[in-house]
Parts: structure tokens; sequence; C-alpha cells
């Protein structure tokens, strides 16, 4: 099929690519130029695993261009998948601006059928809002036309997002009519999961549902921890044992320093908006969002009660982006804590994988934070390791050497990734979340 992809971030790429490369003609318009310029040489602007080597793929048997031309990509296809941001207003609301100039845009341009697909995570009724936007200009030009709006949620995660866009757990569809019904049903017709059609309300709903019930997951386990930490109990087995039950399911019980991310947060928050805004008070999802915000705070806490004054101590840190395998540090703890760990006057050494050139626009070197070349160098005399990010190459290090490498071998490990038993054997203090921290 042909296909149209507005916005050429984590979302939009990857969605490109991937149906680039199950046999699709792809055409891509991203307003950025400088992005536009890379991507047709076959690099991607972000780190994402495999993304870049698919897209050179798919560039060489010429099933994907680039555009910085919206009028390109509506004369390209029908079916245009709009995948631009939707970032957070202050109070919390969607900023659904992107969504709308597309909307605007492309009924200025249109001369036939079209079926816009909301790819993005928009509010529950926005498909309504694009509609009229269309009907508006459609008539401004004096022109009617026939079109349709339909939901597409998109799950995939950054760090995996190639793998999850492939073999998704569920498509979710919500369609009003029987003409866009069929058309995401050939397009998705070699998908082997569970394919849910709906109603685009329902459909729009689902992606807020879900992204707040893990987040609430997350918060849960959270706040077991820090009960563990008060008795003497270990998380870890809690979070092990309660994951056996399927009811339950092993997967976001992984306590820690809190989520982070360019989803959680600003969705939980339009999610919290979009009810209230409905009259429904949702403040089970205002607490989860609270016990989050308090992570950080509590996580420098626990750095100053091991370390006592942080006023001139050298800390290593190890991970900066909001998870493994990606270069995101939008909303990524890093960003909370490494502000309230200057403020106690402490000198930052900071390494991770990928990030740091992201972090460093934000964070440029100074007197008291730099840069490390790689881990080990990171924790150079340090007086403690603070780990941020659980990225694998953490997990794999040698930890004899950092202990050598440190002038006071101390571990605060804000992602539990190593075995406390184990790590306190080599000789290191190590402080963990809701585990025993003797
Ligand atoms: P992003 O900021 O990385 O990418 C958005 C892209 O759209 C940018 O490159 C921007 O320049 C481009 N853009 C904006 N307006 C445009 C226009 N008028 N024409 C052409 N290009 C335009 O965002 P993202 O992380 O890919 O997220 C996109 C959407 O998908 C958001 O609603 C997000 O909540 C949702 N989502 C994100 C993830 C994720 O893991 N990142 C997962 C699921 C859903």
């Amino acid at each position: 099929m042909r296909i149209t992809v507005v916005g050429a971030g984590y979302v939009g790429l990857t969605t490109a690519v991937c149906f680039a490369h199950l046999g699709n003609e792809v055409m891509v318009v991203e307003k950025v130029q400088k992005k536009v310029e890379l991507l047709k040489d076959g690099r991607v602007p972000f780190y994402e695993p495999g993304l870049e080597d698919l897209l050179v793929e798919n560039l060489r048997k010429g099933r994907i261009s680039f555009t910085t031309q919206l009028s390109e990509g509506v004369e390209f296809s029908d079916l245009i998948f709009i995948c631009v941001g939707t970032p957070q207003n202050p109070d919390g609301s969607a900023d659904l601006s992107q969504v709308e100039e597309v909307a605007k845009e492309t009924a200025k341009l249109m001369n036939s059928y079209k079926l816009l697909v909301e790819k993005s995570t928009v509010p529950v009724n926005t498909h309504k809002l694009i509609k009229r936007t269309v009907e508006r200009y459609l008539k401004i030009r004096g022109k009617s036309m026939e079109f349709d709006v339909a939901s597409n949620p998109e799950f995939l995660r950054e760090g995996s997002a190639v793998q999850d866009f492939l073999y998704p757990d569920r498509i979710v569809i919500g369609v009003e009519s029987q003409r866009s019904r069929e058309i995401l049903q050939e397009l998705y017709k070699d998908f082997t999961c569970p394919i849910i059609f709906t109603d685009p309300a329902t459909s729009e709903l689902i992606k807020h549902a879900s992204n707040s019930f893990l987040a609430m997951k997350i918060s849960y386990i959270n706040m077991v921890a820090d009960l563990c930490e008060k008795v003497g109990a270990d998380v870890r087995l809690v979070a092990e044992a309660m994951g056996y039950d399927k009811r339950i399911g092993r997967e976001f019980l992984r306590a820690g320093i809190g989520w982070g991310g360019s989803c959680f947060p600003k969705d939980i928050k339009a999610f919290i908006r979009m009810a209230e805004d409905q009259g429904v008070d949702f403040s089970l999802l205002k607490e989860v969002d609270k016990i989050n915000t308090r992570r950080a705070q509590q996580f420098v806490d626990k750095v100053k009660s091991v370390i006592w004054s942080l006023r001139g101590k050298s800390l290593a840190i190890w991970g900066l982006s909001f998870k493994p395998n990606t270069d995101d540090i939008r909303e990524a703890p890093s960003l909370k804590i490494i502000p309230l760990l200057l403020k106690e006057g402490a000198f930052l050494k900071l390494y991770d994988p990928k990030a740091m050139d992201n972090f460093k626009a934000l964070y440029p070197p100074g007197k008291d934070l730099t840069y490390a070349e790689d881990m080990y160098d990171a924790v150079k005399d340090a007086s403690a390791l603070l780990i941020l990010t659980e990225w694998r190459e953490f997990e794999e290090a040698d930890l004899k050497k950092v202990k050598e490498l440190m002038e006071l071998p101390i571990i605060v490990d804000g992602r539990n990734i190593y075995d406390p038993k184990k790590v306190r054997e080599l000789g290191i203090e190590y402080y963990g979340i809701g585990v025993l921290n003797l």
C-alpha cells in the first residue's frame, strides 16, 4: 500500500520504516529540514536499536522517501498517519496544536478521499476536532469531499521500537466507516496479534488508560519498596512473587527512582485533566503522579544519608537516559536528580552510553559537572557511584575494577541492577531501593 507518515520522531520514523519493511511504499513528511537531509542519507537523528539498518535497506529498495512538503505527502497517498508530537500544556492538558496543523493543512491541500489516522497519543474525542477542522477548511475552499478520521494508537517502547512495532501484543483501531475499516484491515492483514476494532473514542481512551495503568504499577511497587526498607523486607522478591500471579503480571514491577520519558509523565497528566474536564475525579492517578514526583528527592535524601554532606564530594553518575537503549532524556529522572545534587554542592562526573550529547545540550560541562570517557573513567576517585539507568553495560561492569578506582567504594543503585549480597561480598557498600540496606 501507499502510506504517508507525518512526523519523523521515534513513533513516525519507526512506523514509516516498519511499514516500508513490510513491503509498502512510504513517504515521510517531516518539517525539520535537517532531519530530512539526515534521513535521506540513511541516518537516524536519534538512537533506536535496529532502526538505521532497516532505514538504509528500505532506502536502497526505494520503498521509503522523505520530504518537508506536506503537499507531496497528501498527493502521494490516501492514507495519512499523524505521528507529530503532543506535548504537555502548562495546565497538564495535551497541546494538540501540531495535530491541528496537520489536519488544517491537509484539508487545504486534499483533492480526493483521505483517511487521516491518529497515531500520536491524543485525548479522547480528538478525532472529532480533527474532523471539524477538516470540514471547516474544505468548506472555505468550497469543496465537499469524503474523508475519514481513525485512531490507531501506538504502544511501542523506545529502545525496542522496531520489535514492538513489528510484533505488537495487540493492534487497536478505532474507525467510524466501513471504508476506513477495510483500508486499515488490509494494511495490518499480515499481523498475527489480536486486532481490536472499536469506535475512535474508545481507541483513543485505550492508549491513555494503558499508559496510566503501567505508571500506576510502578508507583505502586515504589511505595511497597519504601515500606520494605522500613521493615527490612526485600522488594525484589516481593515483586517477583507478586508477578507470578497471572492477574498481576511480572512487568513494570521494578522499584526504583520512578518513571520518566516522553510518554508517561505527560500522558498521565493529560488523562487526569481529561477526566476532570468530564467531571470525573480520577484522584487515584493524581496520587500515582505525586508518588513519582517524590522519587527524585527521596533518592537524593538516601544519597545524603549514606554519604553525609554532599558539599565538595565527587560523585559518579551512571545513566542519564530515562531508560536503557535510548538516547532520550525527556523527563528522565536524571534531569530532576542531578540539579538537586548540584544544589547540595556535589561535583558530578556523568556517563551514559548514548545520552551524553543530549544531556550536554542542557548541561554543558563546567566546574561542578563533567562528562566521562567511559563508565570506569566516571568512578575514578569518586566518593560514591549513583546508578540512574539500568543499562546492560552497567549490569555487566567489572565491580572489582570499580572498587579499585573509587575513593570510597559505595554504590547507591537507583535501579536495583545488582544483587546486594554479591556486591557487598566484594567489599563495596551497597544501597538499593527497597532492599535491606545494611
Ligand atoms: P517526537 O517529538 O520525537 O517526533 C515528532 C516529530 O513530528 C518531530 O520530528 C517534529 O519535527 C515533527 N512534526 C511536528 N509537526 C509537524 C508537521 N506539521 N509536519 C511534519 N512534521 C512535524 O515525538 P514522538 O516521541 O515520536 O511521539 C509522537 C507521538 O507519539 C506523541 O503523541 C507521543 O505521545 C506518541 N507516542 C510516543 C511514544 C514514544 O515512545 N516516543 C510511544 C507511543 C506513542
